[in-house]
């Protein structure tokens, strides 16, 4: 048996399982967990059948002290949860009178008479309690089942997201809670910091650490790469947050530490908020001219919900045009009042071989200082051929982040290091 208390959630339904409907009530329930400080280890999904609802909440319930349940608790004939839980703990359904005022109260409210099939949700597995739902018909079920020396708490809700939610702020966070404490003996918290690096692989940037990507480093560090961000998630587990929050930072110091400038921002931090956010600290506005690119590094900056007042409009020309810098900046300043202009010339967007970085040119420009091509030399803050590697899902995502990166390291206070 597991000696911290730990969860297991599952959802049901065919639409799941077949991968029509992506499972997001088990996601919302783990961040939940997390933060009434349980650790979720199992996400199981299971079809409408019933000796497989049967067979995983058996499994379940040998490992699991928390079973959060979502889905199948409808009128119809493939709503077999009841019968799941009912068969899983050995005991019969039976009639529930609270249950049934719940679903007739809800049916009186909206004006409709009570058809004979919503009377099966009012069946609960011996020994359960109606969880309510005040905006649907079926209600929860919370169900303890003791199996000695072992003891489940299930909790089942339904399938509909909106009415999950409702009843687990209603009522299902309350009821883990209790229980988590109760089997705990205390409350626990679980806290992340998420710091976030560009410009190094993976493996680079875990060289560059001290040794706190093991399993046994407390608190627990993880390291993960998404589109050429890598990131290093603190998880720290304590009674409450202020502890969480000592606990996490001396090792964010180390990885700080380690990593300097190569970190750009943390939580739900991108590469181009940071950058908006530290050219508004300064009061500078950002412009971009891209060749072939037909506007990425646009979409990037005027996505970032920093970039009001800050990125002020781009130009674009099509693929395959020839453009030298001047031409572009001169292009770009007709029409664009900007402190900062970025350049791509000549990307090679949706060619085959994108081998073309001789005659690609990256610029970060001074467009202040850039009144006519002679002043070329003085404007250019940097220029950078980037090489076009990368995986081709991601390749065009990557080279805007090298782009935005180049930048942030002109615009990068260390006092600062990603603006407040
Ligand atoms: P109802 O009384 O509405 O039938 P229920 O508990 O039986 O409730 P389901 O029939 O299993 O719920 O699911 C209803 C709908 O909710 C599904 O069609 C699907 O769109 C959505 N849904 C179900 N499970 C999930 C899930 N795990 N994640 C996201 N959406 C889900």
């Amino acid at each position: 048996m597991p000696k911290t208390l730990c969860a297991e959630i599952i959802a049901n339904g065919d639409e799941i399982t077949s991968g029509k409907v992506l499972d997001t009530n088990s996601q919302y329930l783990s961040l939940e967990l997390a933060d009434l400080g349980v650790s979720t280890l199992w996400h199981t999904a299971v079809g409408d059948d019933l000796n497989a609802m049967v067979e995983v909440l058996r499994i379940a319930m040998s490992r699991a002290d928390l079973i959060i349940w979502t889905g199948g608790l409808g009128p119809t004939a493939d709503d077999l949860t009841r019968q799941a839980f009912a068969d899983a703990a050995g005991v019969p359904l039976v009639k529930n009178e609270e249950s049934l005022r719940q679903i007739e109260d809800l049916f009186k409210r909206r004006g409709w008479t009570m058809p004979a099939a919503n009377n099966v949700q009012s069946y609960l597995p011996e020994g359960a309690l109606p969880i309510r739902n005040p905006n649907g018909t079926a209600p929860g079920i919370d169900f303890t089942v003791k199996r000695s020396p072992h003891t489940v708490r299930l909790l089942a809700f339904p399938g509909v997201p909106a009415e999950l939610k409702e009843m687990w702020n209603g009522s299902g966070r309350n009821l883990a809670g209790k229980m988590i404490e109760s089997v705990n003996g205390r409350k626990q918290v679980i806290k992340f910091r998420a710091i976030h690096s560009f410009g190094l692989g993976e493996s680079q940037v875990e060289a560059k650490l001290p040794d706190i990507v093991n399993r046994k480093h407390v608190p627990k560090v993880g390291i993960t790469a998404t589109g050429g961000t890598i990131t290093l998630r603190i998880a720290a587990e304590a009674p409450t947050e202020a502890e969480c929050d000592r606990m996490i930072e001396p090792t964010a110091k180390l990885i700080y530490d380690a990593l300097g400038g190569l970190i750009f921002g943390e939580g739900t931090d991108t590469l181009p908020d940071v950058v908006c956010r530290m050219l508004k600290t300064k009061g500078k506005t950002i412009a971009a001219a891209e060749a072939g690119t037909r506007g990425l590094l646009s979409q990037s900056l005027a996505q970032s919900k920093e970039s009001q007042d800050v990125f002020i409009g781009g130009i674009v020309v099509p693929p395959a045009t020839p453009v030298s810098p001047e031409k572009m900046i001169d292009l770009a300043k007709k029409t664009l009042d900007t402190d900062y202009l970025l350049l791509i010339g000549a990307y090679p967007a949706g060619e085959p071989n994108r081998i073309r970085s001789d005659e690609t040119f990256t610029a970060v420009v001074d467009a202040r200082k850039y009144h006519s091509p002679k002043d070329l030399q003085a404007s250019i803050l940097k220029i950078q051929n980037y090489p076009f590697t990368g995986h081709p899902a991601i390749i065009d995502d990557l080279y805007i982040k090298r782009v935005l990166d180049l930048l942030r390291k002109i615009v990068y206070d260390p006092q600062k290091p990603f603006s407040p």
